[in-house]
């Protein structure tokens, strides 16, 4: 493989073209300054501005920059702890509303692409999500039984005979298909915020960083890199790529690098075998894969986290590639097109957080699964900037946790993600030498 003839950069961002003309000058005084310009902040923006707030969402590089453009564009229930973790920890009630929210944000997607008619390739395909061993089949159908049960969502579990009617592989033990679960081109998605956002009246503005946020009277003076403006409310959305701009938040997140490659064209055949009924994908290793045919199904999309430590786009994409290649051994000899990397922003919990912190509102920490929650809960961040009772989520008033002596800079990642690949390799080739 020609390390040197892969472009570093999304493959989403090839099909979106050039951004519409943005305004480049600030203005004084706004009703609300959102920071970041992703899923959270556009989707915050197109409230408050349809509300007629004035609305200004500045971001430190190009709009989209982070995560929302970068993203392998698959949308599931979003919300990681169990329903029996979170009942142990707040209670029945509360446990059931923060699971509801991730079916709301996965349905509320769905009607907000059909209702603002969003040209992102959105379809309801449903996720494979794949057992790497036998005793993983066993608890994943069991765990997705419970749900169904308790929660209603939807699933049925696929053994290890049928798997290929699923997903071209025979590297797993089965697995269970989500049917509810969805796909979408990210960079199309992120574009199509950004222009009902810009026809709400919001302005974008783009290498802007915000780099002070201090309080003024009953509002605040933000300052950035093109001067400074006052805002009635602030919204910080700035998930992966939270700093100490925002120290308290800093605290809170944890940034992790997720790698992506994109093979080159295929011949149609190969993506029918591979993906016959376009299903998602993903499995049960701890540092998890995720992958899928891109829209146009010409081609692989395949992700995972590579390294314990952070590496380049590139250095990346080699060993992704070998571990697309160990499940679909077809893939050998075939040339990538493109490879990239993002940070996503993981808590110390798991969940996802919003509330308002020193008076300014925040939505993040969706762990690697934000394509619905993130747009979801800045949708919420905006109505609570409104006042609105709808703006209240699940979320809200949940305590959000941080560790002694993290500042934002997750010493700890390289120790944990070696072991857990190390045990999710022991895991994998143990059971496939058994059979
Ligand atoms: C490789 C990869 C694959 C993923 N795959 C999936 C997936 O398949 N499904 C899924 O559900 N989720 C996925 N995610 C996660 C998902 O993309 C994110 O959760 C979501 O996009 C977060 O959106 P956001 O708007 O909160 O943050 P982002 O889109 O990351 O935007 C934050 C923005 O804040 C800006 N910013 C930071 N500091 C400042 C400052 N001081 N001043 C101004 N601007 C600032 C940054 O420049 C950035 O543009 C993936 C993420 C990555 C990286």
């Amino acid at each position: 493989m020609q390390l040197t003839e892969i472009r570093q950069s999304p493959y989403w961002h090839d099909q979106i073209g050039a951004p519409p003309p943005l305004a480049a000058d600030l203005p004084a005084k706004v009703d609300v300054l959102i920071v970041g310009s992703g899923y959270t902040g556009l989707s915050a923006a197109l409230v408050t501005a349809r509300a007629g707030r004035s609305t200004l969402v500045v971001d430190a590089e190009d709009p989209g920059f982070g995560c929302s453009t970068r993203n392998g564009g698959q949308i599931s229930t979003s919300v990681k702890p169990s329903l029996e973790k979170l009942t142990e920890k707040f209670g029945a009630g509360r446990a059931q509303g923060i699971r509801a929210e991730g079916s709301n944000a996965l349905k509320w997607i769905g009607d907000f692409v059909a209702a603002e008619g969003l040209d992102c390739d959105f379809r309801r395909v449903g996720r494979f999500h794949a057992a790497h061993t036998p005793q993983h089949y066993e608890t994943l159908v069991r765990d997705a039984e419970k749900m169904r049960r308790q929660e209603g969502i939807e699933s049925f579990a696929v053994p290890r005979s049928e798997q290929r009617a699923q997903l071209g592989t025979d590297t797993y033990f089965g697995g269970v298909v989500f049917s509810a679960h969805c796909s979408l081109h990210p960079g199309k998605f992120h574009r199509e915020l950004l222009r009902l956002a810009l026809d709400a009246g919001a302005l974008v503005v783009g290498h802007c960083r915000v780099t002070h946020i201090a309080r003024q009277g009953s509002g605040f003076r933000v300052e950035t890199a093109k001067g400074s403006v006052e805002a009635r409310d602030v919204i910080v959305a700035t998930n992966g790529y939270t700093t100490a701009l925002t120290p308290w938040l800093q605290r809170r997140v944890i940034p992790i690098g997720s790698y992506i490659i994109a093979t080159e064209e295929l011949p149609e055949s190969t993506i029918d075998t591979l993906f016959p009924g376009d299903r998602i994908a993903s499995d049960t290793c701890k540092v998890v894969y995720y992958y899928r045919a891109s829209p146009d199904r010409r081609r692989v999309l395949f992700g995972g986290r590579v390294s314990a430590s952070e590496t380049t786009a590139l250095a990346g994409a080699t060993r992704i590639r070998q571990d697309m290649c160990r499940i679909f051994p077809e893939l050998e000899g075939v040339a990538l097109s493109h490879a990239w990397s993002g940070t996503v922003a993981y808590s110390f919990d798991e969940l996802a957080h919003t509330g308002v912190y020193d008076g300014v509102h925040y939505a993040m920490g969706y762990c690697g699964s934000g394509v619905s929650m993130a747009p979801y809960l800045g949708m919420r961040a905006g109505q609570k900037v409104l006042g609105l009772a709808e703006g209240v989520t699940a979320f809200d008033g949940l305590p959000f946790p941080t560790r002694p002596l993290y500042r934002g800079k997750p010493w700890f990642l390289p120790a944990a993600v070696s072991w857990y690949r190390w045990n999710d390799q022991r895991q994998f080739e143990r059971a496939l030498r058994m059979g």
